[in-house]
């Protein structure tokens, strides 16, 4: 995977902000758009870089191995913070039942941040979903919050439509509207 940031309808080996980016970081080229909202990103405008897909989808354990490189997006800093509840929620939710390296990774990072008195809220809210009833196999339910995991899929799914075709998708699909973190 190629880092940097990317610019729609420029290759990312022409895109001459690329070079400008890593002499200039807090430097936002003019005309770039914020693929969560679609306006502008002034200069005076607080921003931030959201890797696609996220960082924390990966955990630091592999990160520190493989090194990679994620690719990332101009946001508002005020967009891209809109979705942090139901990003964490999403992967705490779903890196139990990954049984992955990757899984796993994520997952002794949320027990480091839960040592060190983090996200506490966050992991019972997922321990609570677990329910009472098990399967055959000593499997236990768990009621995941489909409205936010596909929240953030939906954002997963318009950071690449953005990066391929320079096109930003609304947050709203027909019949799922936007919806808050809860
Ligand atoms: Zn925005």
């Amino acid at each position: 995977m190629t880092g940097g940031p990317i610019h729609p309808r420029l290759s990312r080996s022409s895109d001459p902000w690329m070079g400008r980016e890593q002499k200039s970081r807090r430097r936002v080229p003019s005309g770039t758009l914020c693929y969560l909202c679609g306006k502008p990103i002034r200069q005076h405008d607080s921003w931030n870089r959201d890797h696609l897909p996220p960082a924390a989808f990966f955990g630091s354990a592999l990160k520190r191995v493989f090194a990679f490189n994620l690719p990332w997006l101009y946001t508002h800093q005020s967009c891209n913070s809109a979705y942090r509840g139901d990003e964490e929620y999403t992967i705490a939710a779903l890196a139990g039942h990954a049984q992955s390296a990757t899984g796993n990774a994520v997952m002794d990072d949320l027990r480091s941040a839960f040592r060190q008195g983090h996200k506490h809220g966050l992991l019972r809210m997922i321990v609570s979903a677990f329910g009472k009833l098990t399967g055959p196999r000593g499997e236990a339910t768990f009621a995941l919050n489909r409205t936010r995991v596909e929240r953030i899929a939906w954002k997963l799914a318009r950071g690449i439509y953005y990066r391929e075709l320079g096109l930003v998708l609304p947050e709203s699909r027909p019949g799922h509207p936007p919806c808050q973190d809860s």
